[in-house]
């Protein structure tokens, strides 16, 4: 896209954290020459984790950080100690990211809500120390898991385009006809999930290399009842603080009437949507000649921003982009922080650890040289059996 402030497309590489070491190891005292074994295990590798913010509206500060890293899980030690589990890495994206994965093209995720998370790669788990692997049988392991390898992918995430501007009103207002002598650029919809009904959405270019995202929203209010349920998951891909534009032809018998109904009509079908910003275009205005425009202009509604606005001349557009800009930033008064940390933030809760911890498939190594420290004449027959009366259940989710 021209627009350098629309970026709508980045490409990543993500790598999350490996799995560490179970430990290899034997309980050794001053009075106890021949503990057990009391490897621990190692620490899950960290995580990488998608999460929507929606003070966010472009991918651009990825741009920056192109390579995405969580850390490794340290290693268990003896006497059970856990190995501490890595750092995830969080990556803020706006909300309407889709996730691809740069090789093969496979859709992975997508991030939707403001402090969604989604886990894009997860870490190794940590491997099993030694003293789990303690069993009537064999009462002396010698050998631990090693972590899990870490995973890393290139990824490319793609903004669905949120729109800015909604249009709304009766059929043959001028909607289509406003947004194609706006927009700049038609940008590719094929990818909106809607077949029967496609939104209309156009980049529309400002000042100073500034674009906004204007969409002629099917089904508010044409074919209400057939459409409802498009416009409603067409909803999600506006922005949320998208304003709505209505759209009022000259001609109309009494426009703060007309005005009026689109409002209603448009409460009937979401309350919501009366908490967004409203401007209200006259469209058609090469119809009216000056006289027309000073006796229509007191009948206009006063708590909403108008303007006169013909597609076809021209007259009005530069007026109703400034507008629209204006409200438009008045919404995103507040944008983009950096996007990768390392860290939850304050008031947010650590993915939820719901993949179950078993180690279906361990690869444990063949019985290995053991520890240094480990006793070259410690056999089962001076194994304590208290130590099982000690073992804490095993849970990994306790750090
Ligand atoms: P929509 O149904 O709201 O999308 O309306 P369209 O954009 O399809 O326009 C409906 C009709 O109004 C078409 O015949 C357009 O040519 C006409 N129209 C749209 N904008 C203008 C305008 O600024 N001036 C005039 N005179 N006619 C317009
Ligand atoms: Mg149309």
């Amino acid at each position: 896209m021209a627009d350098s402030n629309f970026i709508d497309y980045v490409k990543i590489h993500c790598r999350s954290g490996k799995g560490g070491a179970g430990s290899r190891h034997f309980y050794r005292a001053k009075y106890v020459p021949k503990g057990g074994p009391d490897g621990g295990n190692g620490g899950r590798g960290g995580h990488v984790i998608l999460r929507g913010n929606k003070q966010m509206w472009t991918l651009l500060p990825l741009k920056f950080n192109r390579h995405v890293f969580a850390g490794n899980g340290q290693s268990g030690s003896g006497g059970r100690s856990f190995g501490k589990d890595g750092e995830d890495a969080y990556i803020e994206v706006p909300c309407g990211t889709v996730v691809f994965d740069a090789e093969t093209g496979e859709f992975l995720c997508e991030v939707n809500d403001d402090g969604e998370e989604v886990k894009l790669l997860r870490g190794g788990r940590g491997g099993l120390g030694n003293w789990n692997f303690k069993s009537a049988t064999n009462r002396t392991p010698r050998y631990a898991q090693p972590g899990e390898p870490a995973i890393e992918r290139t990824v490319i995430l793609e903004l669905k385009l949120l729109a800015d501007v909604g249009l709304v009103g009766f059929p043959n207002a001028g909607k289509s006809t406003l947004l194609s002598a706006l927009s700049a650029a038609k940008p590719k919809i094929a990818d909106y999930p809607f077949t029967t009904m496609e939104p209309q959405l156009g980049i529309v270019s400002y000042r100073d290399n500034r674009s906004f995202v204007m969409a002629d929203i099917p089904g508010i209010i044409e074919g209400a009842s057939e459409g409802r349920g498009l416009g409603l998951r067409f909803l999600r891909h506006i922005e949320r603080n998208a304003v709505l534009l209505f759209m009022v032809p000259a001609d109309a018998e009494d426009i703060a009437a007309e005005y009026r109904v689109l409002l209603s009509e448009l409460e009937k079908f979401n309350p919501q949507l009366m908490d967004k910003q409203r401007v209200l275009a006259i469209s058609k205005s090469d119809m009216l000649d000056d006289e027309l425009i000073s006796e229509i202009e007191p009948t206009l509604p006063d708590d909403i921003p108008h303007v006169f606005i013909s597609a076809v001349t021209g007259t009005g557009l530069t007026q109703l982009k400034d507008i629209l800009w204006g409200a438009i930033t008045d919404e995103r008064n507040q944008i983009a922080t950096p996007s990768i940390t390392h860290r939850p933030l304050d008031g947010h809760h650590r993915v939820r650890e719901e993949d179950e911890f078993i180690f279906d498939t361990p690869e444990i190594p063949a019985e290995e040289e053991c520890d240094e420290d480990f006793d070259e004449d410690f056999d089962d027959m001076d194994y304590d059996a208290s130590w099982d009366m000690e073992m804490p259940e095993y849970d990994p989710r306790k750090d």
